[in-house]
């Protein structure tokens, strides 16, 4: 794997207006470095220790985003220092992302993760429950996060058009949510598709941010 190449080859495919998110989850500290040096700024992980240590270990420009499922009690841990939570879940969280940053003395921005694959195991809100979240009245007292936009992760297929009908669903969602007089704390305008198996069709389908671990890393083991 040649990190730098990969990350110089990923550029060249990106349009304007979409970011590359490198996920460095279980890949370790001299591998991130080397992403870095070739530009990258903004990495992912899923982890909340592993991400705590690795904002520890490397430059303190670095751009950190929790991309993995988060638990009420870990938010603590990163409030202080996290760019972008691309995975949240229920109004619970918020409500905890919100009172963490608040003792950090800062605005925490999110992205809600939408349920769009086939599989069970996915987590995120249906479009019911997002839409219903973004009604409840408590969002008003949230000043301590900011909702940035949404996230999704399409079926584990070799199907392309059944992972593009997930991302066009996505894109959808985001659009008509967009087009709703919105509170003070939801400012739609990322949209958080595409991983190294689908990037290209997420960027086609209108990704804002693509999140590519082994394309740039290579396996994990
Ligand atoms: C691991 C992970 C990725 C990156 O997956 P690759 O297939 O290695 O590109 C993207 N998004 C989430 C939420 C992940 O957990």
């Amino acid at each position: 794997m040649n990190i730098k190449n990969n990350i110089t080859n990923l550029r060249l495919n990106l349009p304007t207006g979409c970011k590359l998110i490198a996920v460095s989850k279980t890949h370790p500290a001299p591998l991130i470095q080397e992403a870095y040096d070739a530009g990258q700024r903004i990495f992912g992980e899923n982890k909340v220790q592993e991400l705590e240590r690795k904002y520890q270990e490397l430059p303190k420009d670095i751009e950190w985003h929790m991309i993995g499922h988060l638990q009420s009690n870990k938010v603590k841990y990163i409030a202080p220092f996290v760019a972008l939570i691309h995975s949240v879940d229920s109004l619970k969280l918020l409500q905890e992302i919100n009172k963490q940053g608040e003792k950090a003395n800062r605005i925490i921005p999110c992205l809600l993760q939408i349920h769009i694959a086939e599989e069970e195991t996915k987590f995120g809100f249906s479009d019911e429950e997002v839409l219903e979240l973004l009604k409840d009245e408590s969002l008003l007292k949230l000043h301590h996060i900011k909702i940035k936009g949404l996230m999704g992760m399409a079926t584990f297929t070799s199907n392309t058009e059944q992972i593009r009908k997930e991302f066009k669903h996505l894109k959808t969602l985001y659009g008509k949510i967009k087009a709703l007089s919105l509170p003070a704390t939801v400012e739609m305008s990322e949209l958080s598709m595409g991983m190294s198996s689908d990037y290209g069709i997420a960027i086609e389908e209108g990704s804002t941010m693509i999140r590519v671990g082994s394309s740039i890393f290579g396996t994990r083991h």
